[in-house]
């Protein structure tokens, strides 16, 4: 048994090369015994299938496998198709979440938001899947108030989610701040802190721009300041995500939740150093 309770996060590969990529990273990672892997989901786009292929190629190594469903752009009919579909294969945990339309698609779909999806989940499958929901310890970018998203999140939660994943940070104290703040809203559900290693700082600063997640000014400084030089970058992120990760292990997360990128290396690395 791990004493640190670990998830990994994968993205559903397109070409043959990233499939076998992504099992290369998968057989290393579950040496580290995960309590689950997760496989994220394009809203709306042509990732979907795969996101079932990766999921069902996962369950069969015998791995608990979650795949992310996104609802934004989608009908209800989808849904149940897609949720029917997960059922058959004898998946039972899935990540619940709005997702954001891809620029240039129009119809916002039957529901708004992933509470929506919570209740239609509970409604149509009953306790079937255990469900996650995202939550955004620095607020997530469209929310009209820190305060407001606090409640959706509660919300989302309450619709009948059993557990939480954050977006990752680089600030332990908004984390628990987040926490705190739910918890007096009502939120007895595990909060499960997610985290980003480090490897490419360009990559980096274009994902947190978009998701809202804030890189610290002296983090940003000294990735920038390393060029092109890789192994810099590597060896300053590792130091920098595995305090952080330590200093969420000593606070008794309930877990942590791993951005893999489908890549093992860093993950990997900051796991042995927590002694996971
Ligand atoms: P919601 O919880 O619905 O919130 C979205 C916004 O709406 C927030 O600003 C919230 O405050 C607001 N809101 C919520 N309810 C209401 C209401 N009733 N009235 C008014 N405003 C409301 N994206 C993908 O496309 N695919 C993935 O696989 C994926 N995986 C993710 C995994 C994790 C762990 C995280 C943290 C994010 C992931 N994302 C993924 C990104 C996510 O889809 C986006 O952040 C998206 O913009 C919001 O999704 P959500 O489920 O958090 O939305």
């Amino acid at each position: 048994m791990n004493p640190i309770e670990l998830s990994f996060e994968f993205f559903p590969p397109k070409t043959q090369e990233g499939i076998d990529k992504l099992r290369a990273t998968r057989a290393e990672l579950v040496m580290l015994k995960p309590k689950f892997v997760s496989v994220t989901f394009g809203a709306g786009g042509s990732t979907q299938q795969g996101t079932l292929a990766a999921v069902v190629d996962i369950a069969k190594e015998g791995i608990e496998a979650a795949p992310h469903l996104s609802c934004i752009g989608s009908s209800k009919d989808d849904l149940r198709a897609i949720l029917t579909e997960y059922r058959a294969h004898g998946i039972r945990h899935i990540v619940a979440l709005r997702g954001d339309l891809p620029s240039g698609m129009g119809a916002v779909g039957e529901l708004r938001y992933a509470s929506e999806l919570v209740s239609f989940i509970r409604a149509e499958f009953g306790d079937w899947f255990w469900i996650e929901v995202a939550g955004y310890p620095e607020y997530h970018p469209q929310a009209r108030s820190p305060r407001h998203d606090l409640e959706n999140f509660a919300r989302k939660v309450k619709a009948g989610a059993n557990s939480a994943i954050t977006q990752y940070f680089f600030n332990a104290d908004a984390y628990f701040r987040f926490v705190d703040d739910a918890r007096k809203l009502g939120v007895d559900v595990p909060i499960v802190p997610g985290i980003m290693p480090i490897t490419n700082f360009s990559q980096l600063m274009r994902f947190s721009e978009m998701c809202g997640a804030e890189v610290p000014r002296w983090i940003a400084r000294r990735l920038e300041s390393f060029g092109d030089d890789r192994e810099s970058i590597r060896a300053f992120g590792l130091d920098v995500v595995t305090d952080l990760c330590r200093r969420l292990v000593d606070a008794k997360v309930p877990g942590l939740h791993f951005y893999t990128l489908n890549a093992a290396a860093s993950t990997k690395a900051i796991c042995e150093r927590l002694g996971a």
